[in-house]
């Protein structure tokens, strides 16, 4: 079993960084989590064909990860495959598809008006609750609860196969029952949104920068918990992601070493774990 880290960064556009998502293949099949900007550049990166883009698992609804869902929904279809493109995600996944498909109607109507015969792209979508998502050939997908409120339900999904287990958090504050879920874990990838590198701008919602960073602070992981969660999971191996474009990674690894006394890895685009 193995995961890429397509997309590290978080809801700010970063050169460095594309938006969340993680590859996880086990044997010949492989998954993707999240479909955060710039998915689908990164699995071609990754050595993945549109015609072949994986199931989706979407962790929750805030953009920074569902936005490349129509990108590959469609991209997919353009390079030739017909099968139903596979989406599971919390309540809301259905009706999103179904907005995606209608905004890309047009799109979908000029293409096929000069393609021979060609069925107009579809999706299957599986609305997920905690527990299995899927279980077949010795693999088994589990999706838990994360705190990310207001965002309900918001995911985290424990993949278990080939005697291994992975374990991606999703967006979520220090949660116990990701803890719970993660025990043992051979690896976690854990979010660490570090809001003190947040932007502020007249008009986005919170009268200041301080109310802006105590509030998002709050549905987040910052450094200083990192550890904390990594050592409650009895995780093997830390790998962190969802960066700011601030965030120093030799710092959030320092931070993370203060309370976890395994190794942490700081993620880039494109890292193997
Ligand atoms: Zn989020
Ligand atoms: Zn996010």
């Amino acid at each position: 079993m193995q995961a890429i880290l397509l997309g590290t960064g978080a809801p700010p556009p970063n050169p460095r960084r594309r938006g969340p998502a993680t590859l996880v293949t086990i044997g010949d099949r492989r998954f993707l989590v999240d479909a955060g900007s710039g998915a689908g550049a990164q699995m071609v990166q990754a050595g993945v064909r549109p015609w072949d883009w994986p199931p989706v698992l979407v962790t929750h609804h805030h953009s920074d990860h569902t936005i490349d869902l129509g990108h590959l929904l469609i991209s997919r279809w353009i390079a030739g495959q017909n099968r139903p493109f596979e989406v599971y995600g919390p309540a809301g996944t259905r009706a999103q598809m179904d907005r995606l498909l209608a905004w890309l109607h047009l799109d979908i109507e000029l293409r096929r008006a000069h393609m021979h015969d060609r069925p107009p792209p579809t999706a299957e979508v599986v609305e997920v609750e905690e527990g299995t998502v899927l279980e077949r050939d010795g693999l088994r997908i589990s999706a838990f609860l994360v705190e990310h409120d207001p965002v309900r339900p918001a995911f985290g999904y424990r993949f278990d196969g080939q005697g291994q287990t992975i374990v991606v958090s999703g967006d979520t504050r220090p949660c116990e029952n990701l803890m719970r879920w993660a025990q043992g874990t051979d690896v976690l990838i854990h979010e660490c949104c570090e809001m003190r590198h947040t932007s502020w701008y007249p008009g986005c919602g919170w009268p200041s920068i301080e109310e802006k960073i105590r509030d998002l602070a709050s549905y987040h992981t910052q450094p200083d918990d990192l550890g904390r969660v990594a050592a409650g999971a009895r995780a093997k191996r830390l790998v962190v992601t969802h960066l700011m474009p601030g965030s120093d990674p030799g710092e959030l690894k320092a931070a993370a070493e203060r309370q976890y006394r395994g190794p942490v890895s700081v993620g880039e685009d494109l890292l193997e774990v």
